[in-house]
């Protein structure tokens, strides 16, 4: 059953990383002129300026580089607290804000390896895939 949750980012690009998601593929820009691979979505390479991005999918695995839980409740019951909420660095190098899936954060270690995983979701526009990371 999809879990509800705040309205997904949808700004110009989205689309295209929400359907990589659904694809149980994580997308993320790279620049093909620095290399550089930006996150979240960007118009114009932050270290270049260029536009000539492309979404590439990546590995979905990474390290465990902070961690957090939320004892206020920014979304009303769409996210009761306390929630958990991670950053992954992932191996390609962009850092990633996402949920722990079976593990809290109880149990998080600096540095744990990580891989992505897409659970059933739905905001107010649908259902979609939204990634989460759990132990590799
Ligand atoms: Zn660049």
């Amino acid at each position: 059953m999809a879990e509800k949750r705040p309205p997904r980012a949808t700004g110009p690009g989205d689309e295209t990383f929400w359907q990589g998601c659904a694809n149980g593929e994580l997308l993320i820009q790279k620049c093909g002129v620095c290399g550089h691979r930006p996150w979240p979505v960007v118009q114009t390479c932050e270290q270049c300026g260029s536009d000539a991005l492309a979404f590439e999918a990546v590995s979905g695995m990474g390290k465990l580089a902070s961690w957090c839980t939320f004892a206020r409740p920014y979304y009303g019951e769409l996210m009761p607290v306390p929630y958990d909420t991670i950053i992954v660095e992932l191996d390609e190098g962009p850092w990633f804000i996402s949920n722990p899936n079976g593990f809290a954060n109880a149990d998080a270690q600096l540095g744990m390896p990580v891989k992505v995983a897409f659970i059933d979701c739905e905001d107010g526009q649908g259902p979609f895939r939204l990634p989460v990371f759990e132990k590799a």
